[in-house]
């Protein structure tokens, strides 16, 4: 038995699955999950030794690689100065200017702890500005684990595969309203059933949560022109996307403006941090400004402050997102031509550096629907195969992908060469 193996034995003693967040438990691939003792550049290494590449980036934050120098220095002053005050701080001030700067579309900007909370308080103050009581998400989507938001979710709960989970009233589920991934007739039947009603849209700008799914032409604007016309507040959750496929986001990338904006991961540089901030009137009804109430006793945290603003700092060098968006084809081209090689079905996605792999003949997967006709039991071996090459991808087929600055080419060739070996076996 290896050090993971018994280590999740005596995990399962005392924490429910053995897990702080489910789909670490490898319940969508079977088998044992694998436990790190650290992590350094592109790699995290198990606590049997051995090194892995790592596609998973913490499920995001670390687009600058693991334990970068600028942000460990970043936090070991700002550790120095005391772990928490509960009062403001110069580092908040400079945080938000810097969101406010980096995505037009912020005009405020309120820290919380983690994307869950940005995600839940944006639907709040949604509601409270509208007026309305309904939200509108699209299935597949996952927006953290907030009652109203866990109808038809993706991510943990399609692996666990429970897309709406127990334990929320009918009467909370029934203001949650569902649509389809690129499919805008879907959102305007919605609206059009009950015009006075939907506060707010929710979406994934490009939907990372049932594998990588990039918006349709045309669909996020229309997303946009329909709140417009029925007098509802857009969100983009940016919570995955945020200074992940450029500076400025899916909003710029796309060149659509939301109202409002919710942030996490990369923003916290590896600490636990959420954001969420918009148009100025429409934040001007959170407190102590408005009467939409939110608080948090940890919220804008000098050190998980320093670690964001300091990653937030190396996103700015020329050409970064472009080297990232190349390193991010090079590998996929790589993918690609082993599969047609190993004569093995299989379609790529890539926004920036935010990728996906489906095992299917399709050539392009655009819902949801199409999600779920993908070969998930072959996901399962070929997630395994690459774990012994070496490679750590995210333990679900319902994960986007992530490559980080990094990653060198020397380690996308040995990834390209691993995926091949596993495509191989399969
Ligand atoms: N929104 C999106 C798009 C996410 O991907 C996630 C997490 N994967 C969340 C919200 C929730 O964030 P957190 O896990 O920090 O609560």
């Amino acid at each position: 038995m290896n050090k993971s193996s018994e280590l999740f034995e005596q995990a399962k003693k005392h924490i429910p699955g053995g897990v702080n967040s489910p789909v670490r438990a490898f319940n969508g691939v079977g088998g044992t999950p694998v436990f790190f003792a650290k992590a350094d550049g592109a790699c995290v290494y198990d606590v049997d030794g051995k090194e892995y590449i790592d596609y998973v980036g913490s499920w995001g934050p670390m687009i600058l690689g693991h334990n970068h120098p600028a942000i460990k220095t970043a936090v070991l002053k700002a550790v120095e100065n005391g772990l928490s005050f509960g009062a403001p701080t110069e580092v908040e001030v400079t945080m938000a200017d810097k969101v406010c700067e980096f995505l037009p579309s912020v005009e405020k900007v309120r820290m919380v702890n983690s994307g869950t909370e940005a995600t839940m308080t944006a639907i709040r103050l949604a509601r409270g500005f509208t007026g309305r009581d309904k939200l509108l998400k699209f299935e597949g989507c996952y927006h953290g684990h907030a009652d109203s938001l866990l109808v038809k979710a993706g991510s943990g709960l399609l692996t666990m595969g429970v897309p709406s989970s127990p334990g929320i009233p009918a009467d909370v589920a029934a203001h949650t309203l569902t649509a389809e991934f690129n499919n805008l007739d879907s959102v305007r039947a919605l609206f059009e059933a009950q015009p006075d009603d939907i506060a707010c849209i929710i979406v994934e700008p490009v939907a990372g949560n049932m594998n990588c799914i990039p918006p349709n032409d045309g669909f996020l604007q229309g997303l946009r022109d329909l709140c417009d016309e029925f007098k509802a507040v857009l969100i983009f959750d940016e919570v995955m996307t945020g200074f992940r496929v450029a500076k400025g986001s899916c909003q710029t990338l796309y060149n659509v403006k939301p109202d409002l904006t919710t942030l996490g991961k990369i923003i916290g540089g590896g600490m636990p941090v959420g954001a969420f901030g918009g148009r100025a009137d429409i934040m001007g009804h959170l407190a102590p400004d408005g009467p939409v109430y939110q608080a948090g006793t940890l919220s804008g945290n000098p050190v998980a402050m320093a670690a964001g603003l300091a990653a937030l700092e190396q996103l700015e060098a020329d050409g970064f997102y472009q080297e990232l968006t190349d390193k991010t084809t090079y590998l996929l081209n790589g993918i690609k031509a082993q599969a047609a090689k190993y004569k093995v079905a299989m379609t790529t996605s890539q926004v920036g550096g935010m990728f996906g792999l489906f095992f299917t003949d399709k050539e392009k997967v655009q819902s949801f629907a199409e999600v779920m006709t993908c070969d998930a039991d072959k996901f399962k071996r070929f997630f395994h195969l690459c774990l012994e090459q070496g490679i750590y991808l995210a333990p679900s087929a319902f994960e986007a992908g992530f490559v980080s600055a990094a990653h060198s080419y020397e380690q996308l060739d040995k990834t390209i060469a691993g995926i091949g070996k596993a495509l191989e076996q399969l």
